[in-house]
């Protein structure tokens, strides 16, 4: 049996090719009136009468729908967490396609996407930088990101039938309704098709939305905003680690601490056992013992310090426009600008977390100007005497939030910290000119 590891993969004209094959052939119109129709027949299930069987159903097409995105989509195609044969791997296709969250490639590939710009400007969902609503359903019907990127998945190209199946994705669910209603009538297709559809699609919105914070905890100081939640992950099958997941996304296994319930990784390792895949790649639960305590407490209290000096800032600028006559726009603009250089900012503190934590403190020290310099990039209208005075109010919140938290002197390390006093520290001059270091191999968004 051919092993689809062995797939060369596609290249040039041909991936140009295909990439126009795979391009959507109706209006995308078409694609909201489809999400509104879901959530109008799913409104239907007050008029039904539910009979065990119904509820049966629906939780049996909720597992399918929901193992088909997150096991088959995600774990395999996106992240090749384990290697099979040509044939299983078009029926993890065609399993992925019943959640009805499009094609095995626009997933793979869109979702790639996401692990290479996470949490940066250019992430396709990231609440810090296009909202939250966006990150939670917006991105799913923007037209921007409506086609396959097979530059992404050039492996994965080479298959024809995963290029059919993401041409024509919606063709297993309609044979799946279809069974359902010749089966069980309307009652049943309401509750086992577009109830159970609905369920899967809002619980992984979630994960977008949710899991890159506010909720959550972190066990690892990725660079992005991932985090880990227990009761999502017992909807989700697995899929709420998501702290876990950016740490290795490869790892077909994502619950790591021993109540950290992975439905999904039990599922892969029975059909491991039952030979229909090999090559399981697994994260060592090992790795959170790895990581070092004192770094992972720092890390937190760096996030929680940074989650209060966000609304600090807003104030600082928002106190400002009336008397520099700022209209709402031009105080939109300064706000993402500096919320863009606060995640530089902390994308770049967190490898020295576990490394070198004085670095974090000189980091800290200059901050404040670093903030202030986003002001003047963020204000495209404006005279000169707005950009200084809210530069300036974001300059002396951020020292001052710095100097009342003394979080300073929490990163410096001991033997500096030593002839301090933890008062004398938060006196200590910070100097107030140059910008944010980036680390050279860091994800660094663009700044603007
Ligand atoms: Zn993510
Ligand atoms: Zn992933």
């Amino acid at each position: 049996m051919r092993r689809v590891s062995e797939a060369p993969g596609v290249a040039g004209t041909d991936l140009a090719r295909l990439q126009r094959r795979v391009a959507s052939r109706y209006p995308n119109w078409l694609d909201y009136a489809g999400y509104g129709l879901f959530h109008a027949a799913a409104l239907g299930v007050f008029w039904t009468d539910p009979a065990a069987a119904d509820l049966g159903l629906f939780a049996i097409s909720f597992a399918i729908a929901m193992t088909g995105a997150t096991l088959c989509f995600h774990r395999y195609f996106a992240h090749n967490a384990f290697e099979t044969s040509r044939r299983f791997q078009l029926l993890l296709a065609v399993w992925g396609t019943l959640s009805l969250e499009k094609g095995p490639l626009w997933w793979a590939s869109q979702h790639r996407h996401h692990h290479r710009y996470a949490d940066t400007p250019d992430d396709i969902h990231s609440p810090h930088h296009q909202g939250r609503l966006y990150a939670y359903m917006g991105w799913f019907l923007d037209r921007r990101i409506r086609e396959a990127e097979l530059s992404q998945c050039p492996r994965l190209a080479a298959y024809g039938e995963l290029i059919w199946l993401t041409q024509y994705n919606f063709i297993p669910p309609a044979i799946y309704a279809a069974g359902i209603w010749l089966l069980f009538g309307w009652d049943g297709l309401i509750w086992g098709f577009f109830l159970s559809t609905l369920a899967v699609w809002h619980a992984t919105h979630m994960i977008s939305s949710l899991l890159h914070g506010p909720i959550g905890y972190r066990n690892f100081p990725t660079l992005d905003n991932s985090r880990n939640s227990l009761p999502l992950s017992l909807v989700l099958f697995g899929e709420g680690y998501h702290n876990n997941h950016h740490h290795a996304p490869y790892s077909a296994r994502c619950g790591l601490r021993w109540w950290e319930f992975d439905l999904n990784w039990w599922l892969i390792r029975l059909f491991r056992r039952c030979g229909l895949i090999w090559n399981v790649r697994a994260v060592d639960p090992a790795d959170l013992a790895a990581t070092d305590g004192r770094a992972r407490t720092l890390c937190r209290r760096l996030e929680r310090w940074v989650g209060q000096l966000r609304p600090a800032l807003q104030a600082a600028i928002a106190e400002r426009p009336a008397a520099c006559r700022l209209g709402a726009t031009a105080r939109r603009q300064v706000e993402h600008a500096v919320e863009a250089r606060l995640d530089l900012f902390v994308q770049t503190a967190q490898p020295y977390l576990s490394s070198s934590p004085g670095e974090v403190a000189r980091l800290l020290d200059r901050l404040p100007a670093a903030l202030s310099a986003a002001v003047p990039a963020g204000i495209a209208a404006g005279g000169g005497a707005a950009r200084l005075a809210v530069g300036e109010a974001v300059q002396q919140a951020t020292a001052r939030h710095i100097a009342d938290s003394n979080l300073r002197y929490v990163f410096l390390p001991t033997t500096a910290r030593a002839g301090i006093r933890r008062d004398e520290a938060v006196r200590m001059p910070a100097p107030m000119s140059g910008d944010v270091e980036v680390v050279p191999g860091t994800k660094t968004p663009a700044l603007r």
